[in-house]
């Protein structure tokens, strides 16, 4: 297996000022100050979750993939990726990652994909882009459908072949892995644990993800 640069982080989880469990398959959203870091840990490895952020104060200013590949001409995500918005602002900036490589170009999983992709009867599974859609009608605000851009895929493994082409792959994620990013700008961030069972970017068994949040001025 081709390995990548672990980058740790100084932070300690006593440290932090909020820490939840996320289980497989459920969502979260919730907003975070600019300045403040925040830490997605892979609590049980190989799990893909897909994930969005917004200006906090103007929610039309969202995560953009297209304006994230092109401003650090790379596909790919790791410690030093600024996560652009769509406006070209920066969201977040990646500062630690013990995990190495995130995909952004997979999309999130959708009823309508997982007819595509694996059979007819799939129809009905639970997939990412209805988690981020209730996450976003219950949170309020105005936000909806329309407001789900494509998204970020931590831990998930989607290699690009030396012809373009686009594969799913077995997870490069392990147990206690981290990804970490310090927001720029006060952010709405909205995460979908992913609850896929038909592919192998989580080892066809979705497993609870740990968030935490940091202060600035907390080392
Ligand atoms: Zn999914």
């Amino acid at each position: 297996m081709t390995s990548f640069l672990s980058v740790p982080s100084a932070l300690a989880p006593t440290g932090a000022v909020y820490s939840e469990v996320i289980p497989a398959g459920e969502s979260w959203i919730h907003p975070l100050i600019k300045g403040q870091t925040l830490r997605i840990v892979d609590l049980e490895g190989n799990q893909a979750v897909d994930t969005l952020f917004y200006d906090a104060h103007d929610y039309a200013d969202r995560y953009d993939f297209q304006n994230t590949i092109r401003a650090q001409g790379n596909i790919y995500l790791t410690t030093g990726s600024r996560l652009m918005s769509s406006k070209g602002n920066v969201l977040l900036t990646i500062v630690a990652d013990t995990c190495g490589r995130h995909d952004t170009l997979g999309g999130a999983c959708a009823t309508e994909s997982n007819q595509v992709r694996y059979a007819l009867d799939k129809g009905h599974m639970h997939a990412c882009r209805q988690s981020f859609l209730a996450a976003l009608l219950k949170y309020g605000n105005g936000l909806e459908k329309r407001d789900i851009p494509n998204n970020i895929n931590f831990f998930m493994n989607v290699p690009v072949t030396p012809e373009g082409g686009l594969t799913f792959e077995d997870g490069i994620s392990e147990a206690g892995k981290y990804v970490e990013m310090r927001a720029e700008r006060d952010v709405l961030g909205l995460i979908s644990n992913c609850p896929q069972l038909n592919n192998p970017c989580n080892a066809y068994n979705p497993t609870p993800i740990q968030v935490l949040v940091w202060d600035a001025d907390v080392s």
